[in-house]
């Protein structure tokens, strides 16, 4: 079966707040460009959209039927609302246009091969880690997040891509953290005892975020397979074997000097 999938973005924050308009164009005029391909060739097409389309949820934790708490003219408007037009666009193509589509919504995903300055915090705590530089928590650390280890997150969107399912699906791993907790966790795993310091929260962090699963469970027959001190284990062993220039690379501005 051939099928297209739409996972241009950028998706950390600190990417997304460097380009904000290409943000919202690749989430809207890029989604229009291609369901109007797939469109035309009769073709399955996925878009990959987000927890993020939650904003700061109310609900906890956040099933698809939940329509999310985002401000529009915050910082992180520009990648939310672009996914939540995404998902929009790509229901009216479905409805109107009877284009077969799929909606996976990504929750926090890691693994190998993340860029180590892309400011999102696994990378960020690791890098510092390595570096021997103090692990930079925003606010008190007490919001969470749920990690997913990669390789999960890809069988949960194969099978998806693979099922009849035309509504959104959450595909994550409802093990859920506090980031300060998730901080301790990294220093022990890198034996560094490094200081944890604390910095201000970025404006619209969501405070917690826990998918709900029951309906990849259900329909997709998929739950996460790899603990975080497993993947955790992988992804440390990735980072740490990375040249020194690699490590002390910065093509960035801090993450702050983006969000404020
Ligand atoms: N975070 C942190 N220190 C960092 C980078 C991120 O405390 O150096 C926090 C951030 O404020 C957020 C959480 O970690 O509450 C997850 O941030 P990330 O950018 O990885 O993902 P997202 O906020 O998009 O879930």
């Amino acid at each position: 079966m051939d099928a297209i999938l739409h996972f241009a973005s950028p998706a950390s924050p600190i990417d997304y707040l460097k380009i904000p308009i290409q943000t919202l164009k690749v989430g809207s005029l890029g989604i229009h460009n291609l369901l109007g391909l797939a469109r035309s060739k009769k073709s399955r097409i996925m878009i990959a959209s987000t927890s993020e389309v939650y904003g700061d949820p109310t609900v906890h934790p956040q099933p698809e039927e939940y329509y999310g708490n985002v401000n529009p003219v915050g910082p992180r408007g520009v990648y939310d609302e672009a996914k939540r037009f995404q998902e929009a666009m790509t229901m009216a193509y479905h409805t109107y246009h009877k284009v077969d589509t799929r909606i996976v919504r990504i929750f926090n995903t890691y693994g190998p091969r993340m860029r180590l300055n892309d400011g999102r915090v696994l990378p960020a705590f690791i890098g510092q880690a390595l570096r021997g530089e103090d692990l930079t928590i925003f606010g008190d650390g007490l919001q969470t997040r749920s990690f997913c280890y990669v390789d999960d997150l890809i069988e949960g969107i194969y099978r998806l891509l693979m099922s009849d399912y035309v509504l959104p699906v959450n595909i994550g791993n409802p093990a859920e953290i506090t980031i300060k907790d998730f901080a301790e966790e990294i220093i022990k795993l890198t034996g560094t005892n490094q200081k944890i310091v604390f910095k201000p929260l970025p404006k619209d962090d969501p405070k917690q975020r826990q998918p709900d699963i029951t309906k990849a469970r259900e329909i997709l027959k998929w739950e996460p397979k790899v603990s975080r001190a497993e993947g955790l284990k992988i992804t440390y062993d990735y980072f740490k074997s990375l040249p020194k220039e690699v490590l002390y690379h910065r093509d960035h501005k801090s993450f702050e000097s983006f969000i404020r």
